[in-house]
């Protein structure tokens, strides 16, 4: 990633049939949109890769995971269990519905922890939010296996793992609901869109109408189309589903690009004593977009950062550190820096949050260096890179 390094001449056609005719929205204007329906198109398009039945695709991924909460019906007051390390989005969805995000911790998949998650659960819980961080996936089996026990959700944040999959089966399409964003750094990117995946008509029927208003997309004409609930517009642009319909046709290359990368970088650092990767799930494959390693010690993976920005190499992140990914740094969930006032319900649940801390994510995460792997590098240019790469670390191992 992040999928517009490769833009061309397949994206540009794409944009220009939409401007050719005018049409940026997704819905009507049958007569002066030159018959083409993008976002219908990269909803096919989705459904057919993922192979679910249905496909809804929203203005962004923070839409995909609030739309898929709210057409599962999680709503006011609901508990939803997501994971310490995460994006902000995770429970910007959650508080968007009224309901509660339950932080729970990770393991060395760098994702929810099974046994953290069957601890998490009260009689309020409604749905359990595993999100496949940095290219690679929770492990989903034991995910279910506690979701069916307990009558709860399984809805799977695959914002940064798209193309992955685990037993066999597309990442997102496991659980109940799957989420995807194609925002402007995601191995595939329409500059601002996302999608959600889904076998269950109901759910797909409610994300179709909630996206757009409650409208229930029933006869010709938008004026006389009745409103069964709620919902609001999270509606995708036909000019942003133009781009992510020539992107997703070259997911499959995308993906075969970054793993030829990824085990380049890898087969740098594999001999490296004090290097451990990231645990993958047995039966899960990556995406590939991101290299994720394990240090001895917070105090090494810091140096190891520091090292190897000064060496030149970009786009590896201690995530321990950072504003936008680990709890520790939520002060304005934590602290509820609300614009306006929230209700005295989720106030009262989320006050414990501001001194609750999380050890075990922490020793993983005060460990972890996570690497890009970029579409654009050349063969040569991922090989100097991972050559630099264990010249830098093997000098900081061989300090400690
Ligand atoms: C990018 C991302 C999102 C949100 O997607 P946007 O399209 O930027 O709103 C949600 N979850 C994860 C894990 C992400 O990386």
């Amino acid at each position: 990633m992040p999928g517009f390094e490769m833009f061309g001449a397949l994206e540009r056609a794409e944009v220009q049939d939409v401007l050719d005719s005018g049409v940026l929205m997704r819905y009507g204007f049958d007569g002066m949109r030159n018959g083409h329906w993008k976002a219908r198109e990269l909803e096919q398009a989705l459904a057919s890769r993922m192979n679910t039945r249905f496909a809804q695709t929203v203005s962004s991924g923070t839409a995909a995971l609030t739309v898929a909460l709210a057409s599962a019906g999680v709503g006011a007051g609901d508990e939803v269990i997501i994971p310490t390390f995460t994006f902000v989005a995770s429970f910007e969805a959650v508080l968007a519905l009224g309901a509660i995000p339950v932080l729970t911790d990770i393991d060395d998949t760098l994702c929810l922890d099974p046994a953290a998650v069957e601890k998490a659960i009260t009689d309020r819980t409604k749905a359990v939010m595993p999100v496949h961080m940095c290219g690679s996936m929770a492990d989903l089996k034991p995910l279910s296996a506690i979701c069916k026990k307990h009558d709860l959700l399984l809805i799977e944040d695959a914002c940064q793992a798209i193309g992955g999959s685990y037993e066999g089966k597309p990442l997102g399409s496991y659980g109940d609901v799957g989420c995807f964003s194609f925002d402007y750094v995601k191995t595939i990117t329409c500059g601002e869109g996302g999608g959600l995946i889904t076998d269950n008509e109901t759910f797909y029927r409610n994300a179709d109408h909630y996206s757009d208003h409650g409208h229930d997309h029933v006869g010709k004409d938008r004026g006389a189309e009745s409103h069964p609930f709620l919902g609001y517009n999270f509606r995708i642009s036909e000019l942003n589903a133009a781009v992510g319909v020539a992107q997703i046709k070259r997911l499959d290359d995308f993906l075969r690009i970054q793993e030829n990368h990824y085990h380049i970088l890898e087969e740098n650092l594999a001999g490296l004593k004090g290097i451990t990767m990231r645990k993958v799930p047995e039966t899960g494959v990556q995406n590939y977009s991101f290299m994720n390693f394990f240090l001895p010690s917070e105090a090494l993976a810091r140096k190891a950062q520091k090292a190897l920005v000064a060496e030149g190499i970009d786009g590896c992140f201690y995530w321990y550190d950072n504003n936008w990914h680990y709890y520790r740094k939520w002060e304005h969930l934590t602290g509820l820096k609300s614009l306006g006032p929230v209700s005295r319900d989720v106030e009262l649940r989320l006050s414990g949050l501001k001194n609750r801390t999380f050890p075990k994510s922490d020793h993983w995460m005060g460990r972890n260096l996570s690497c890009l792997v970029k579409l654009g590098w050349s063969r040569e240019e991922a090989a100097q890179r991972g050559e630099k790469m264990k010249e830098v670390l093997s000098k900081i191992l061989s300090s400690a």
